[in-house]
């Protein structure tokens, strides 16, 4: 019993450092090569696990498929520049430099910050056809996606502000700042 112990402690002993899973939807920002891994590497949690991560709208909206209120979402008047991440998995999904006020009451971008940092389909509920768009990468509910955007795309992702966490461009480089100085402290 005990040298199973002692084999299964040096075995989760090499398995911790190749474990830092945490680290590509944050050097995707900067490293376009890393798509393919994105892609297959999806973030799967419980229920239970994303509501003691989420705060109850915010697992409403994004687990369970909710709608926040028009107007009442913490970023359908806000113009800061910065990246907003998605609130579950951190993944970024848009540029401030893509939103536009629609006068919806939520947030609405032109465009995802990368073309596969979102995925859509079909949603037939409440009696009507619309197009559903979720994080890549970790399926969360994020809005849903309209044909009548301006620009040349013409697309209006209408996205719930509880879905979302912006990180403000000074946020961005204090935050990569951190992160760089906990890899160095890594041998
Ligand atoms: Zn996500």
């Amino acid at each position: 019993m005990v040298e199973r112990l002692d084999q299964t402690a040096v075995q989760g002993g090499r398995i911790a450092p190749k474990a830092p899973r945490l680290s590509p939807p944050y050097s995707c920002l900067s490293d376009r090569t890393c798509k393919k891994d994105k892609q297959k590497m999806k973030i799967t949690k419980s229920d239970g696990e994303w509501k003691d991560k989420l705060t109850d709208e915010q697992y409403r909206v994004t687990r369970m498929k909710g709608t926040e209120r028009a107007f009442t979402g913490l970023y359908h008047d806000c113009k800061d520049a910065g990246v907003y991440r998605c609130v579950c998995c951190g993944a970024p999904l848009f540029h401030s430099d893509a939103k536009f006020d629609s006068g919806t009451g939520w947030p609405s971008f032109q465009e995802a910050v990368e073309p596969d940092a979102v995925e859509t389909t079909s949603d037939n509920s409440l009696f009507m056809h619309r197009t559903e768009v979720l994080c890549a990468t970790c399926d969360a509910h994020l809005g849903h996606v309209f044909d009548d955007g301006p620009g040349p795309s013409q697309k209006r992702f209408c996205i719930n502000s509880a879905a979302l966490n912006l990180e403000r461009e000074g946020d961005a480089a204090s935050q990569q700042g951190s992160v760089r100085n906990v890899r160095e402290e890594q041998p």
